[in-house]
């Protein structure tokens, strides 16, 4: 089973408009064109079976539409992760819903929500869904559209480790996208997943082995990125990796079947 935990997709009516805006801002062209249609399409010619779709609340009030969106969509092959925006009134309210409603975490992303990873106000956050027993799927280091912004450092996401030893934390791109010396010195052999995300073909050889070395080989997670990553390309690169074949099997689906099911 091949379980892609980290993709986008929006709401077909938006579908369009997003995806011009976030390729102009991240000056980059997509693969598909942002509908969970075109993604299913590009599962299958990948080989994958599940998809995780990461959403972001841009603000407290984006929390409604995405969770009622995220229910519409949830089946067996695609799990919608709903999203809390840290300035939300209601934090424990939204987290139980979420938690009610069966999925198994939530996604942040500190550019796109204005806030610091490791700032008292996300902190929050952390403890409802360690309370509630969900996951959060953090986007890490640098972001394309927001160039020499820190605010997803691999030492922000250090600090919550420490004081949530029990949050279960999917750190993308690999623990923080070019920020990987940071994630050797900080992250590796910690509890924390990793997803490969955006990582493959931009990280430097050295790091990659490094890291793939150094952690504990049933914490790291597939993960495309898609629609900014082709999911065809990405499962090959997975597979033309130097390490076990057992190793491989692990990333492509069985941690993460340990992780969500
Ligand atoms: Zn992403």
């Amino acid at each position: 089973m091949i379980i892609d935990v980290h993709t986008h997709a929006f709401p077909d009516h938006i579908a369009s408009i997003a995806m011009e805006k976030l390729e102009h801002s991240s000056n980059s062209k997509a693969y598909l064109n942002g509908t969970i249609a075109d993604l299913l399409r590009s599962m299958d010619k990948a080989g994958i079976d599940v998809s995780i779709i990461a959403c972001v609340a841009t603000s407290p009030a984006q929390f409604n539409s995405i969770f009622t969106w995220c229910k519409s969509i949830a089946g067996p092959r695609i799990i919608p992760l709903p999203s809390i925006h840290p300035d939300s009134l209601d934090i424990s309210g939204e987290m139980r819903k979420i938690k009610e409603a069966g999925f198994p975490g939530i996604k942040l992303h500190a550019e796109f929500q204005s806030f610091f990873l490791d700032e008292q106000r996300a902190y929050f956050i952390y403890q409802e869904a360690v309370e509630n027993g969900l996951f959060i799927l953090f986007h890490c280091g640098y972001d394309i559209s927001f160039p020499d912004s820190d605010r997803s450092d691999p030492e922000r996401l250090a600090h919550i480790h420490k004081d949530f030893p029990e949050l279960k934390i999917v750190a993308s791109h690999m623990g923080g996208w070019r920020q990987w010396d940071k994630v050797i010195r900080l992250l590796i052999g910690k509890d924390i997943y990793l997803d490969t995300s955006y990582t493959i073909g931009y990280i430097d050889e050295n790091f990659l082995q490094t890291i793939l070395t150094g952690h504990s080989p049933d914490r790291v997670l597939f993960g495309t990125d898609s629609p900014w990553k082709d999911q065809r390309v990405e499962v090959s690169l997975i597979n033309s990796l130097d390490i076990s074949s057992e190793f491989k099997k692990q990333i492509l689906g069985k941690n993460a079947q340990s992780l969500f099911f």
